[in-house]
Protein backbone atom coordinates (compact mmCIF):
# COMPACT_ATOMS: atom_id res chain seq x y z
CA UNK A 1 0.00 0.00 0.00
CA UNK A 2 1.34 3.41 -0.66
CA UNK A 3 0.21 7.06 0.94
CA UNK A 4 2.14 9.84 0.01
CA UNK A 5 2.10 13.11 1.39
CA UNK A 6 2.08 16.35 -0.82
CA UNK A 7 5.49 17.76 -0.27
CA UNK A 8 5.60 20.83 -2.15
CA UNK A 9 5.27 23.80 0.21
CA UNK A 10 4.32 23.74 4.07
CA UNK A 11 3.97 21.21 7.06
CA UNK A 12 4.18 18.04 4.93
CA UNK A 13 6.94 16.53 7.46
CA UNK A 14 5.11 16.39 10.29
CA UNK A 15 2.31 14.96 8.58
CA UNK A 16 4.90 12.01 7.40
CA UNK A 17 6.33 11.64 11.65
CA UNK A 18 2.85 11.44 12.46
CA UNK A 19 1.31 8.47 10.19
CA UNK A 20 5.57 6.96 10.92
CA UNK A 21 4.06 7.16 14.25
CA UNK A 22 0.50 5.50 13.54
CA UNK A 23 2.27 2.37 11.51
CA UNK A 24 4.31 1.80 14.08
CA UNK A 25 1.91 1.36 16.64
CA UNK A 26 -0.24 -0.65 14.29
CA UNK A 27 2.86 -2.68 13.03
CA UNK A 28 2.22 -1.87 10.10
CA UNK A 29 5.37 0.02 8.79
CA UNK A 30 6.23 -2.90 6.27
CA UNK A 31 2.91 -2.52 4.86
CA UNK A 32 2.87 0.50 4.07
CA UNK A 33 5.56 2.75 1.62
CA UNK A 34 5.27 6.28 2.81
CA UNK A 35 6.43 8.81 0.05
CA UNK A 36 6.76 12.37 -0.37
CA UNK A 37 5.01 13.55 -3.55
CA UNK A 38 6.79 16.19 -5.72
CA UNK A 39 6.31 14.92 -9.34
CA UNK A 40 4.18 13.19 -11.36
CA UNK A 41 6.08 9.64 -11.34
CA UNK A 42 5.88 9.61 -7.53
CA UNK A 43 1.72 9.42 -8.08
CA UNK A 44 2.59 5.46 -9.21
CA UNK A 45 0.35 3.43 -7.59
CA UNK A 46 -0.97 5.95 -4.92
CA UNK A 47 -3.92 4.49 -2.63
CA UNK A 48 -3.88 7.92 -0.57
CA UNK A 49 -2.94 11.33 -0.27
CA UNK A 50 -2.35 14.34 2.50
CA UNK A 51 -2.39 17.45 1.40
CA UNK A 52 -0.71 19.54 4.21
CA UNK A 53 -1.46 23.04 5.54
CA UNK A 54 1.53 26.01 4.03
CA UNK A 55 0.05 28.46 1.89
CA UNK A 56 -3.07 27.37 -0.54
CA UNK A 57 -2.39 30.07 -3.51
CA UNK A 58 1.73 28.93 -3.54
CA UNK A 59 0.57 25.23 -3.36
CA UNK A 60 -1.99 25.41 -6.15
CA UNK A 61 0.03 27.26 -8.21
CA UNK A 62 3.37 24.41 -8.04
CA UNK A 63 0.84 21.89 -8.62
CA UNK A 64 -0.80 23.83 -11.83
CA UNK A 65 3.20 24.28 -12.79
CA UNK A 66 4.91 21.01 -12.26
CA UNK A 67 1.48 18.89 -14.01
CA UNK A 68 0.05 17.51 -10.82
CA UNK A 69 -2.79 18.96 -10.95
CA UNK A 70 -5.08 17.30 -13.57
CA UNK A 71 -3.69 14.20 -12.43
CA UNK A 72 -4.18 14.14 -8.46
CA UNK A 73 -7.73 16.09 -9.39
CA UNK A 74 -8.90 12.50 -11.20
CA UNK A 75 -7.28 10.58 -8.75
CA UNK A 76 -9.32 12.05 -5.62
CA UNK A 77 -12.52 12.23 -8.02
CA UNK A 78 -12.36 8.68 -8.52
CA UNK A 79 -12.01 8.11 -4.96
CA UNK A 80 -8.91 7.86 -3.74
CA UNK A 81 -8.91 8.92 0.46
CA UNK A 82 -7.36 12.26 0.70
CA UNK A 83 -7.42 14.12 4.21
CA UNK A 84 -6.57 17.82 3.70
CA UNK A 85 -5.41 19.85 6.30
CA UNK A 86 -5.76 24.04 6.62
CA UNK A 87 -4.63 25.18 3.07
CA UNK A 88 -4.96 21.65 1.98
CA UNK A 89 -8.65 22.02 3.16
CA UNK A 90 -8.76 25.05 0.57
CA UNK A 91 -7.54 23.67 -2.25
CA UNK A 92 -9.68 20.71 -1.90
CA UNK A 93 -13.38 23.30 -1.67
CA UNK A 94 -15.14 23.72 -4.74
CA UNK A 95 -15.76 27.42 -3.93
CA UNK A 96 -13.19 30.03 -2.40
CA UNK A 97 -14.68 33.16 -1.15
CA UNK A 98 -12.11 35.34 -1.20
CA UNK A 99 -9.45 34.13 -3.92
CA UNK A 100 -9.22 33.39 -7.01
CA UNK A 101 -6.42 30.66 -7.67
CA UNK A 102 -5.71 27.24 -8.45
CA UNK A 103 -7.68 24.76 -6.36
CA UNK A 104 -8.85 21.17 -7.36
CA UNK A 105 -12.34 22.02 -6.33
CA UNK A 106 -12.84 18.12 -5.42
CA UNK A 107 -14.66 18.92 -2.51
CA UNK A 108 -18.45 20.32 -2.57
CA UNK A 109 -18.03 23.20 0.41
CA UNK A 110 -17.38 27.11 0.08
CA UNK A 111 -14.31 28.21 2.27
CA UNK A 112 -13.81 31.53 3.29
CA UNK A 113 -9.47 31.72 4.02
CA UNK A 114 -7.78 33.31 6.49
CA UNK A 115 -11.18 33.56 8.48
CA UNK A 116 -10.16 34.28 11.72
CA UNK A 117 -8.32 37.37 10.89
CA UNK A 118 -4.83 38.32 11.64
CA UNK A 119 -4.94 39.51 15.07
CA UNK A 120 -6.37 36.22 15.79
CA UNK A 121 -4.00 34.18 13.78
CA UNK A 122 -3.44 30.88 15.71
CA UNK A 123 -5.08 29.58 18.81
CA UNK A 124 -5.95 26.26 19.93
CA UNK A 125 -9.14 24.69 21.61
CA UNK A 126 -10.78 21.31 22.15
CA UNK A 127 -13.46 19.81 20.33
CA UNK A 128 -15.12 16.84 19.02
CA UNK A 129 -13.78 15.61 15.42
CA UNK A 130 -16.65 13.25 14.11
CA UNK A 131 -16.40 10.11 16.66
CA UNK A 132 -13.76 11.30 17.57
CA UNK A 133 -13.76 13.00 21.31
CA UNK A 134 -12.50 15.75 23.03
CA UNK A 135 -9.55 16.56 20.06
CA UNK A 136 -7.06 19.23 20.22
CA UNK A 137 -7.31 21.63 17.27
CA UNK A 138 -4.82 24.16 16.40
CA UNK A 139 -5.99 27.05 14.00
CA UNK A 140 -3.16 28.54 12.17
CA UNK A 141 -4.54 31.54 9.69
CA UNK A 142 -7.37 29.22 9.48
CA UNK A 143 -10.11 29.44 6.94
CA UNK A 144 -13.68 28.23 7.51
CA UNK A 145 -16.02 26.16 5.99
CA UNK A 146 -19.14 28.78 5.13
CA UNK A 147 -21.32 26.25 2.91
CA UNK A 148 -22.12 23.45 1.85
CA UNK A 149 -22.79 22.80 -1.62
CA UNK A 150 -23.99 19.07 -1.13
CA UNK A 151 -26.35 17.35 1.53
CA UNK A 152 -23.78 14.49 1.76
CA UNK A 153 -21.04 16.51 2.94
CA UNK A 154 -21.04 15.49 6.66
CA UNK A 155 -19.80 17.93 9.67
CA UNK A 156 -17.43 16.59 11.63
CA UNK A 157 -16.27 19.38 13.61
CA UNK A 158 -17.69 23.05 14.74
CA UNK A 159 -16.18 25.75 16.49
CA UNK A 160 -17.77 29.75 17.04
CA UNK A 161 -20.62 28.45 15.37
CA UNK A 162 -18.19 27.37 12.25
CA UNK A 163 -17.62 24.58 10.70
CA UNK A 164 -14.53 23.48 10.63
CA UNK A 165 -14.19 19.51 9.74
CA UNK A 166 -15.97 18.13 6.84
CA UNK A 167 -16.19 14.52 4.77
CA UNK A 168 -17.43 14.05 2.02
CA UNK A 169 -17.04 10.69 0.23
CA UNK A 170 -13.16 9.57 0.98
CA UNK A 171 -12.21 13.10 1.21
CA UNK A 172 -11.52 14.66 4.91
CA UNK A 173 -10.93 18.11 5.59
CA UNK A 174 -9.91 20.08 8.34
CA UNK A 175 -9.16 23.27 8.92
CA UNK A 176 -6.85 22.91 11.88
CA UNK A 177 -3.37 21.04 11.69
CA UNK A 178 -4.06 17.22 13.77
CA UNK A 179 0.07 17.18 12.50
CA UNK A 180 1.32 19.65 15.04
CA UNK A 181 -0.60 17.72 18.67
CA UNK A 182 0.40 14.83 19.61
CA UNK A 183 -2.71 12.96 19.29
CA UNK A 184 -2.75 10.90 16.42
CA UNK A 185 -6.20 9.67 16.42
CA UNK A 186 -7.16 11.60 13.35
CA UNK A 187 -4.30 9.78 11.59
CA UNK A 188 -5.43 6.79 13.02
CA UNK A 189 -9.03 6.97 11.50
CA UNK A 190 -7.37 8.11 7.94
CA UNK A 191 -5.70 5.24 8.04
CA UNK A 192 -8.81 3.00 8.44
CA UNK A 193 -10.19 4.73 5.82
CA UNK A 194 -7.20 3.69 3.49
CA UNK A 195 -7.50 0.48 4.81
CA UNK A 196 -11.14 0.25 3.93
CA UNK A 197 -10.75 1.49 0.54
CA UNK A 198 -7.73 -0.91 -0.27
CA UNK A 199 -9.80 -3.93 0.64
CA UNK A 200 -12.95 -2.88 -1.23
CA UNK A 201 -10.45 -2.21 -4.36
CA UNK A 202 -9.38 -5.80 -3.96
CA UNK A 203 -12.92 -7.34 -3.41
CA UNK A 204 -13.85 -5.50 -6.73
CA UNK A 205 -11.06 -6.65 -8.50
CA UNK A 206 -11.83 -10.04 -7.52
CA UNK A 207 -15.75 -9.80 -8.54
CA UNK A 208 -15.22 -8.67 -12.09
N1 LIG B 1 -3.89 30.95 5.37
C1 LIG B 1 -3.34 29.89 4.61
C2 LIG B 1 -3.90 29.87 3.18
O1 LIG B 1 -4.74 30.61 2.87
C3 LIG B 1 -3.60 28.55 5.27
C4 LIG B 1 -2.88 28.51 6.58
C5 LIG B 1 -2.42 27.15 6.98
O2 LIG B 1 -2.38 26.19 6.20
N2 LIG B 1 -2.00 27.06 8.21
O3 LIG B 1 -3.45 29.11 2.38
Amino acid sequence: MKIGVLALQGAFIEHIKMLENVLTKKEMSELVDLVEIRQLKDLEGLDALVLPGGESTVQGKLLHDLNLFNPIKELIESGMPVLATCAGLILLAKEIENEKGFHLGTFPIKVVRNAYGRQLGSFVTKENVGTIENYPLTFIRAPYIKERLSKDVEVLSVVDDKIVGVKYKNQIGLAFHPEMTKDNRIHEEFLKLVLENCKNKTSNKLAS
